[in-house]
């Protein structure tokens, strides 16, 4: 009896074993379709000054409304300038005082516009570090280096100048296409592309869809694949500062009481790095490993195939095997700051510590908020500082828009993979969920990490090769979803 009982487990192993294997030889790599793509040439020399002169108008975030911005009409006047086959054409709608709709308007009204997001704003630029002024535009080693250089004008100019080209071709768009740029994106979009995508809806207008900065170009080796993968970011982490303060009788240290608000604090921050936020599958991490699984070596691939049998394994694996991957997994709880006393022989009367967190999809910004607190235990006072954020909607990705931009981008790319995935920063799309479902992020430069670093830091400079590519992504992507 125990003989038969062996064997049968046995059996159902190795069947199990089977029907992995089978299902990830049944796994194959999506075809890009025949679509005749010819790269179309692109003056580099005019892009370029184009930048340049984009980031010599110092279009600082405005700390509210109410402030001078004449600064935006300025560099809206400079976009006008530059682009006289789409101003030709388009229709121009200031929305509260300095967020701005270009809209050009498609031969087939039957079809949805789609909106491509940029935002105006950049933000300050202190002189000291520089190597240029940050306002300068120099051109430098093939770089032109300014403040917004990287986030965000290149994107904006790269696709302003994709449908110019095409205008100058002597072709029109059958597809309305708004460029919707705001001029607070560093400070949240609420003046400015929240604004916009209140206005819209309030004109009965659906969108196709909208594309906004954000995603990355991996290289995609950590992931057992030999080649690059274009991550389109198909929705938001949440966001939130969390503030925890411990109160204690303060006096002079030579004489401490048996526990320090200092010592409390730093126990209930130790332990928050500690007891980390369950790992979990959100729909967007699915998403991004089915799109990805096809072209990964056998050991990963069967892994992600077999994601409903493998997951605890493969969460534990996830979890460790990077930053970047954990990102995905869970929401994160990064400690960043604290504060005691003001000189070292002293008893802070109250010691302050923050938490900085990435929301993943599923949880809340209050969820979390619960989370800390009892973990931090009753002696800790939590506090949220303003400015954080849920997790936004997820877009779907099912679609013709989203199928057209991997498309665009195995084109453009030369073959890259382009899969979704759960963009970690923020961007204005997150204002756009109320007209449509399909609101991706993707920004076409490959970057150096280091490139990257530079971003609202010292030095911020956009590679000037990066910008032929960048302009044809756009250029294609018009061609592929609009004309
Ligand atoms: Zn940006």
């Amino acid at each position: 009896m125990p003989e038969i009982i062996g064997y049968s487990v046995l059996a159902l192993f190795v069947a199990l074993i089977l029907f992995m294997v089978i299902r990830t030889l049944l796994t194959k790599k999506p075809k890009l379709e025949d679509r005749n793509y010819t790269p179309h040439e692109i003056d580099l020399e005019r892009v370029t000054s184009h930048l340049v002169g984009a980031v010599q108008i110092p279009t600082v975030t405005l700390k509210d409304n109410d402030c001078d911005g004449s600064i935006f009409y300025k560099y809206q006047e400079y976009l006008e300038k530059c682009y006289p086959k789409i101003m030709a054409v388009a229709k121009k709608t200031n929305v509260n005082k300095y967020a701005v709709i270009y809209t050009v308007k498609g031969s087939d009204e039957s079809l949805l516009p789609c909106a491509i997001l940029a935002h105006q704003d950049v933000v300050p630029a202190p002189e000291e570090g520089w190597e240029v002024p940050p306002f300068s535009g120099a051109i430098k080693d093939g770089y032109v280096y300014g403040r917004g250089s990287q986030d965000m004008k290149s994107q904006m100019i790269v696709a302003l100048e994709g449908l110019e080209i095409l205008l100058e071709d002597g072709l029109y768009p059958k597809r309305t296409i708004m460029f919707c740029f705001g001029h607070d994106e560093e400070l949240r979009g609420t003046f400015g592309a929240l604004e916009i995508s209140k206005h819209l809806e309030s004109q009965g207008i659906k969108l196709e869809y909208v594309l906004d900065e954000g995603g990355t170009i991996l290289d995609g080796k950590m992931l057992g694949i030999n080649n690059k993968i274009a991550l389109i970011g198909t929705c938001e982490k949440g966001y939130a500062d969390y503030v925890l303060e411990v109160e204690k009788d303060g006096g002079h240290s030579s004489a401490p009481d048996r526990r320090t608000s200092v010592g409390i604090l730093s126990e209930a921050l130790y332990k928050i790095e500690k007891h980390k936020r369950r790992a979990y599958w959100t729909k967007p991490t699915k998403d991004m490993f089915k799109s990805i699984a096809p072209y990964m070596n056998f050991g990963f691939k069967l892994a992600l195939v077999n994601r409903d049998i493998l997951s605890p394994v493969l969460k534990l694996v996830l979890t460790l095997v990077s930053p970047f991957t954990n990102g995905l997994m869970r929401t994160t709880l990064a400690p960043t700051q604290t504060k005691g006393a003001h000189t070292p022989n002293t008893l802070a009367p109250v010691a302050t510590g923050t938490v900085n967190s990435r929301i993943n999809t599923g949880e809340t910004v209050e969820q979390v908020k619960a989370y800390i607190q009892k973990i931090a235990g009753k002696n800790v006072k939590i506090s949220m500082l303003e400015g954080s954020i849920d997790p936004s909607p997820v877009s779907d990705i099912d679609t013709q828009a989203f199928k057209d931009l991997q498309q665009t981008i195995g084109e453009v790319f030369n073959g890259y993979i382009a899969a979704p995935y759960p963009f970690i920063a923020a961007s204005d799309a997150k204002h756009y969920y109320n007209l449509t479902n399909c609101v991706y992020r993707f920004t076409p430069f490959e970057k150096t990490i280091e490139d990257g670093a530079r971003i609202h830091g010292i030095n911020e400079r956009q590679s000037i090769e990066s910008l032929e590519l960048g302009t044809r992504f756009f250029l294609r992507l018009y061609e592929n979803t609009c004309f």
